[in-house]
């Protein structure tokens, strides 16, 4: 079942069309990827998804609500998590701190789920009591990631997830996305690399000039490009 949908969105902007009536569902328990060039859309549809730009047609559901008009912060507090492509680490506060204080956002955050999303991503050894600045882009990623789970979403949304890792550091990422699809979260990955998602995802949407111009499992699509 979807737990994130979209139905003919559009965006401009000025007078260029950005998204030219996108549908799109994200279903519980699966990695969905959208691939695709550069300016394609997909920023612009992950904007749309986490709320930090506004359809000039169409609409976003979380389940039966419609939030097309919801804040970024208000989806998030809805079980809406996302990560941002530029990471946003604190640069002088640990590890932990980092994934406690990223994730609470004016909401009171369970311990219990700090320590998962620490565990989850392999932070909680002596790297948790490190100042984020200095550590590797890998780890820093992991943080952003930790922090975006310890909120538990019901949906998480990750802008290109892979920039920056080695294949170890992909293999290992898409252990951990396999981990939380199996535990029911929804998932969708925004990525330029097709190859990268290929070991990531369960469904893959293409998009071309804002839309989406093919839709299937990795190997299928990947076939057909
Ligand atoms: P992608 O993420 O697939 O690279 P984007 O969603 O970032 O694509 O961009 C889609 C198109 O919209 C591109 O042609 C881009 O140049 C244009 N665009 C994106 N953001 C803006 C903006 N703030 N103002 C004007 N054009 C933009
Ligand atoms: P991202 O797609 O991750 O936001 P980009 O480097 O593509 O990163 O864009 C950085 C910023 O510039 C974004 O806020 C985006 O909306 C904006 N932007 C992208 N393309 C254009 C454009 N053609 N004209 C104006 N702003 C743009």
């Amino acid at each position: 079942t979807s737990v994130l949908s979209a139905r003919g969105l559009r965006a401009r902007y000025g007078g260029f069309t950005a998204l030219d009536g996108v549908d799109l569902d994200v279903p519980a328990g699966r990695v969905t990827a959208i691939v695709g060039p550069n300016g394609a859309g997909k920023s612009t549809l992950f904007h749309c998804l986490a709320g930090t730009l506004r359809p000039a047609r169409g609409s976003v559901r979380f389940g039966s609500r419609d939030i097309t008009r919801l804040a970024a912060h208000a989806r998030t507090r809805l079980g809406i998590a996302r990560t941002f492509q530029q990471l946003a680490v604190f640069p002088s506060l640990t590890v932990t701190e980092n994934v406690r204080i990223g994730a609470e956002q004016g909401r009171v955050i369970d311990p219990g789920a700090v320590e998962r999303a620490l565990r989850l991503l392999g932070l909680d050894g002596p790297v948790r009591a490190l100042p984020a600045a200095g550590l590797p882009t890998g780890t820093l990623r992991r943080v952003e990631l930790a922090r975006a789970l310890a909120g538990s979403p019901r949906v998480l949304l990750l802008d290109e997830p892979a920039a920056g890792l080695d294949s170890a550091e992909v293999a290992a990422l898409a252990r951990v996305l396999g981990t939380l699809a199996a535990d029911g979260t929804a998932l969708l990955v925004v990525e330029h690399d097709l190859d990268l998602v290929a070991g990531l995802a369960d469904v893959v949407h293409v998009m071309t000039a804002g839309r989406i111009v093919a839709s299937g499992p990795p190997d299928r699509v990947l076939d057909a490009l």
